[in-house]
């Protein structure tokens, strides 16, 4: 058996309690060694056999996983964050299914969620954005055109950008074309949750000098939108007037 585990954001006590009870059982592991916190490996029975998956190809890791499945052994892969963003596991799933290999995926905290706890923010604010858009700059991974930076924008909703604090130039640029202003309000989140995190506020105008001026240039989140800013809503559900399945108004 295969056990794709999201590790999390970073801090070791941020994996869910299933995760870890797994990676304490695993015979093997392969974990994503450039973002994953090398003290989850801690856990790992003393002759758990452990790969970085940071020098293999997606072959290499196969042959780890079914060589262990022969052996009838577990196999705990460890990704950073949640699993289903950014992880490349569809083309790892769909080899163990070639391979008749099974498999189970067990969720993640992913890092946007890790941002947002750094920034004391809400993502999703009442009369600013009920949305949150996931994306990235193209780099060596294409984005499909459909899904160009300026056309996100142009949603104004709340976004959490991956992967691209060494591109905040054209970042930066494709967000105003698509309708945000210089002024409006942008964080970039280094490292949430590990002991080394970072969190600097400033707008899509000043994103790549707030980069540049603290030197980061990678493991960072960019999150835009005016959810930064100090205006919303009242939510409806917790309105003292408003009426639900479980509560009376008392007003
Ligand atoms: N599956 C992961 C994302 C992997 S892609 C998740 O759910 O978070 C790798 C990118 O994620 C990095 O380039 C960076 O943009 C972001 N990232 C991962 N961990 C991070 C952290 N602790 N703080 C800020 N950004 C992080």
């Amino acid at each position: 058996m295969v056990y794709f585990v999201g590790a999390g954001p970073g801090a070791t006590d941020l994996i869910t309690v299933r995760g870890q009870e797994l990676l304490k059982r695993a015979d093997v592991i392969i974990y994503a060694g450039s973002l994953v916190n090398k003290e989850h490996l801690a856990l790992a029975k003393e002759d758990c056999r452990i790969y970085n998956s940071a020098s293999m190809t997606l072959e290499e890791v196969i042959d780890v996983m079914k060589d262990a499945e022969q052996q009838e052994k577990m196999t705990v892969r460890l990704h950073t964050g949640d699993p289903s963003i950014y992880g490349a596991i569809r083309e790892q799933m769909d080899l163990l299914n070639d391979a008749g290999v099974s498999y189970e995926v067990v969720p993640g905290v992913s890092s946007f969620c890790g941002a947002a706890a750094a920034l004391k923010a809400e993502y999703t604010l009442p009369d600013v954005s009920q949305t949150v858009i996931i994306t990235r700059m193209a780099g060596r991974t294409p984005v499909p055109e459909k899904e160009e930076m300026s056309l996100l924008a142009s949603h104004q909703a709340t976004m959490a950008i991956f992967l691209s604090t060494g591109l905040l130039d054209s970042l930066k640029e494709r967000l105003l074309a698509g309708g945000y202003q210089e002024d409006t309000p942008a964080a970039i989140v280094y490292k949430a949750t590990w002991p080394e995190e970072k969190v600097f506020y400033g707008t899509v105008g000043t994103l790549p000098r707030l980069a540049e001026e603290n030197k980061i240039t990678k493991t960072a989140l960019i999150l835009v939108g005016e959810f930064l800013g100090d205006d919303y809503a009242r939510s409806k559900l917790y309105d003292p007037s408003f009426t639900h399945e479980f509560r009376e108004a008392s007003e």
